[in-house]
Parts: C-alpha cells; sequence; structure tokens
C-alpha cells in the first residue's frame, strides 16, 4: 500500500472509533447488508454506516470531511449506482419512521421508508400517498428523483407534494428545508436527487383518496400491433383524471407470476382512473374490444394496493433502465418499437412500456423544483434484466429501443429512469439553467466535496 492508501484505509477503520453507529467494512459479514435491490448495482464503498438516527449522518459526514472521504446514500438500493472503495456508504434501511398526521393530511417520513411503509401507515386512514409504481422503492429515493407514478397526469408529480425536508447538507449541519426556510435547497431537493445532501425525513402532503377504479388489462403478447395501436388513438383526447400506460411484458415463470402471463410476451394496458365509475367504466370500454384479454384486474380498488396496477417485481434482480421521453406517439413510433420488442422480435427486455404523461404534470407545481421535462408527452421505459453473460446485449437492445425513437424524441429523461452510469446523464435529465443552478447550490452546501460521488450534478 502507498503512503495515501494506508491513510485512507486508516480514515476509514477509524470511522469506527468516531460514530456511534454501526460500521461494516469490506470483508465484514455485516458488510453484505448494504447489497442492494438492483444488483446490477456495483455497490463497494470503503466502508458502510447503517444510520437510524439524523445525528448519525451528520457525524458521519463530519468524519468524512475531516478526512477527506466521499460519502453517498443507499436506502433499499432500486438505484444501480456505481459505489467505489473511496466511498462512505450511509445506509438509511432501518430509518423507517412513517407518522400521519391526519387531520392536516401530513405524513412525516424517515430516510429508509418504503412506499409500502407510507401506505401501510396511511391508507388505514383513507388518504393516499403520491408514489412511483412500485412500493418496494424507498419514499426519499422516488421523490428526490421527482417520482412519475401510476396517477401521474392527475395528480402531477410525487416531488410536487413534499412540504418540508430534513437533511444533512455537505458540511455536516442538519437543516431543514421548507419554501421559506433554504428554499433553494426545497427547490433542488426535489429533482436533484442527493446533490445537496442526504435527506433524513420529509414531510409529504397525502390525498383523500381511499380507492380508484383500475388495473390492468392482459392480452397475449401475439395482440401486441393491434393492442399497442388501439391504445395510442384511445389516449387522444382522454381527461386527466385518467392516467394510463402500456407495456410489452416477459415476465418469468416465477412464484407470483400468474400462470397466463409467466413464459411468453403479453400486453399490459395499466389504468387508474379518479372520480365517477361509472364514466371511467365506459372510456376503458374501446381497451376491451381490442383484442381478447387474458386476465382482467380493473375494478374499484382499495388504494392500498395500488402496487398492483403496474405489479412490478418485488424480489431483488438485476435491472438496466433506459428511457426516452417523447414529444408525441405516432403510429411510426409503435412500429418501430414493436420491429425490436414486439412478439416476433426476439426481445431482450423483461417490460418496454409507454406511459402517457401530460395533465397535471405538464402544469407548473406549487412551489418550482428541479424536476425538468414536465412537457414531455409520453416516456418510453425499458427495464432488462442484465444477467452476466447477457448484460451487453441487454444494455444495447435498449439503446436500440431508445434511439429507434429519436425522431419523436424530446431528448430529456427523468432523473429515476435516466442510466446512472451515463456520463451525459446530467445533460440529458436537467435543462442547462437547472443544471447550472443544481450546481452552484452543490458548491455553497457542500464546499468540500464530499457527496461527489452517486447520482450528484457538479461542475467539473
Ligand atoms: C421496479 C422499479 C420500479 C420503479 N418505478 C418507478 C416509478 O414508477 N416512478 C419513478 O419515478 N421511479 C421509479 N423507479 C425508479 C426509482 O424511483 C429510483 O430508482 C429511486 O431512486 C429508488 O430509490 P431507492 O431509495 O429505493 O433506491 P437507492 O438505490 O437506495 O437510492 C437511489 C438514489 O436515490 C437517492 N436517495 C436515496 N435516499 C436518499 C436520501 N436519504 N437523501 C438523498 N438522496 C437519496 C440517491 O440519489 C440514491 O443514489 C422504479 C425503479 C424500479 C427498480
Amino acid at each position: 500500500m502507498t503512503t495515501t492508501e494506508t491513510d485512507f484505509a486508516d480514515a476509514l477503520s477509524g470511522l469506527r472509533e468516531r460514530v456511534t453507529a454501526p460500521v461494516a467494512l469490506p470483508g465484514e459479514p455485516e458488510y453484505l447488508r448494504s447489497n442492494p435491490w438492483n444488483v446490477a448495482g456495483q455497490i463497494t464503498p470503503g466502508a458502510v454506516l447503517f444510520a437510524s438516527t439524523p445525528d448519525d449522518v451528520a457525524e458521519t459526514v463530519r468524519y468524512a470531511v475531516a478526512n477527506e472521504l466521499k460519502v453517498t446514500v443507499q436506502a433499499t438500493g432500486h438505484g444501480a449506482l456505481v459505489v467505489n472503495t473511496d466511498t462512505v456508504l450511509v445506509h438509511t434501511g432501518a430509518m423507517t419512521e412513517c407518522v400521519v398526521d391526519v387531520d392536516n393530511r401530513i405524513a412525516r417520513v424517515g430516510a429508509g421508508a418504503t412506499g409500502q411503509h407510507l401506505l401501510d401507515a396511511a391508507t388505514p386512514h383513507g388518504l393516499a400517498p403520491v408514489l412511483g409504481s412500485s412500493p418496494t422503492v424507498g419514499v426519499v429515493g422516488l421523490h428526490t428523483g421527482g417520482g412519475i407514478g401510476p396517477l401521474v397526469r392527475s395528480v402531477g408529480a410525487c416531488a410536487d407534494y413534499v412540504r418540508a425536508i430534513d437533511v444533512v447538507v455537505g458540511t455536516g449541519d442538519l437543516v431543514r428545508a421548507t419554501p421559506q426556510q433554504h428554499p433553494d435547497l426545497f427547490w433542488g431537493l426535489r429533482g436533484g436527487k442527493a446533490t445537496l445532501g442526504i435527506v433524513t425525513a420529509m414531510e409529504i402532503e397525502l390525498l383523500p383518496i381511499p380507492e380508484f377504479y383500475g388495473g390492468a388489462v392482459y392480452f397475449d403478447g401475439a395482440d401486441a400491433a393491434a393492442v399497442l395501436h388501439a391504445w395510442r388513438e384511445w389516449c387522444v383526447g382522454l381527461p386527466e383524471s385518467i392516467t394510463t400506460s402500456v407495456a410489452l411484458l416477459q415476465l418469468p415463470p416465477l412464484p407470483g407470476v400468474p400462470e397466463p402471463l409467466a413464459g411468453r410476451m403479453t400486453v399490459a394496458v395499466r389504468y387508474v382512473a379518479l372520480g365517477d365509475v361509472a364514466a371511467a367504466e365506459r372510456v376503458l370500454a374501446p381497451i376491451h374490444g381490442a383484442a381478447t384479454p387474458l386476465v382482467d384486474t380493473v375494478g374499484v380498488t382499495p388504494y392500498a394496493a395500488i402496487g398492483g396496477v403496474h405489479a412490478d417485481p418485488v424480489d431483488p434482480m438485476p435491472v438496466y433502465e433506459n428511457q426516452a421521453l417523447l414529444n408525441t406517439l405516432s403510429a411510426d413510433g409503435i412500429d418501430a418499437v414493436l420491429a425490436l420488442a414486439g412478439p416476433t422480435a426476439q426481445s431482450l427486455q423483461t417490460i418496454v412500456e409507454f406511459r402517457m404523461l401530460g395533465g397535471a404534470l405538464a402544469r407548473a407545481p406549487r412551489v418550482d423544483s428541479a424536476l425538468c421535462h414536465r412537457d414531455a408527452a409520453y416516456s418510453l421505459t425499458t427495464i432488462g434484466l442484465p444477467m452476466p453473460d447477457l448484460a451487453e446485449r441487454v444494455t444495447a437492445h435498449a439503446h436500440a429501443i431508445v434511439d429507434a425513437l429519436a425522431p419523436w424524441s424530446h431528448g430529456g429523461q427523468f432523473p429515476n429512469f435516466a442510466p446512472s452510469t451515463d456520463p451525459d446523464r446530467p445533460a440529458r435529465v436537467y435543462t442547462d439553467a437547472v443544471r447550472q443552478r443544481l450546481a452552484a447550490a452543490g458548491d455553497r452546501y457542500d464546499p468540500a466535496g464530499v457527496y461527489r460521488a452517486g447520482q450528484v450534478v457538479r461542475l467539473p
């Protein structure tokens, strides 16, 4: 080891003596508790700090600043990050606090809480958190990336409902950010991921939505062209009380995957309608006529079961995601995707989905945030399983699908769907103005650059 490497190793092992929370070093059994949900992530930190309190996070950051270490954060590990040995990973998985103030419709959510924790706390009171498609995702990770979910057209992005944020900034200070207190932090933490600090808790407005009319209609993959084209035409003029997506699925025959959907290509039209049930049933009718459904889960559904609409995978797996935001969805665009990912294409993707955007997402939120590209009309997202022998082909195939949509592309990507490893990620995810503002705020709140690891936006 060189002197620098020795100093660095000493600093990492010294962390244990200086902080009260448990620390695990490489080779120790506890270190494996930081294995991410998304096992495609390359998580090999120099040390893992298992935080239970905001003070644990603050102490770690102060120690890292003093010893020139870098710090990043992980809750569930859905994010497919690369974390190297020069970085301390703050693991927030134990910080699962979810306290609901029913009268004011606000939930206070710890950094490690998942969507399921929040659903469990809020829905018994008839209150709904605005979440993404999968309740296994971390609430803070979702919201710091904007959060685009199965109600997005009706209610907007998840981040639009954040009311206050407690965050440890790069000096190790614990700061409360609201529209009035540290407004630049409040702006940048909603869309800017971990650029401005490690969030220890968020206060989130809940909506009075005890149930919705929705679910998914599944068709045989052989009907993909008929269903996708019917869906595209049907979307034109849909009211914003309805949010919908359509996905080409190749689900493996695993426990939990219903038999008619396993081991073959199927097509799912997802549908969530708020308001009048009879009207919502009438609007959906043309989709039932697009082909013969294999499975139909649409009905009046308690909000607690919102995760069933997309029925995303629950168990840890490797995932490579890519995305194209679109200005428009044309029949030629559908055909371009079918040529690469349709029933005769031998697609390497597990999920290829179009989500209809617009509605409330396209309007400016009550308080401005760093989430960009709210004007995109549709998103196309690919999800593939980069198993070791297939990884390069899965990734290349995902890129080919995104590239095939270039004529209709908006050019941007949302923070939660852009590949973490793409060096052009900041330029795709943020406008130039937002990128500059985030980077300048990063320099102010993290002058030592302790957070220069993971999904952060800084200028070189
Ligand atoms: C199956 C699946 C379905 C998904 N569905 C949706 C969806 O419908 N809508 C959507 O918008 N996204 C969706 N995502 C993307 C998901 O929201 C992001 O990957 C999110 O960052 C995951 O957060 P996490 O905490 O679970 O994961 P982690 O890997 O633990 O965290 C990922 C990143 O979130 C940020 N982060 C986490 N904790 C903190 C913290 N305490 N302070 C600051 N930053 C933090 C950091 O940048 C971190 O690198 C999906 C992902 C998967 C795998």
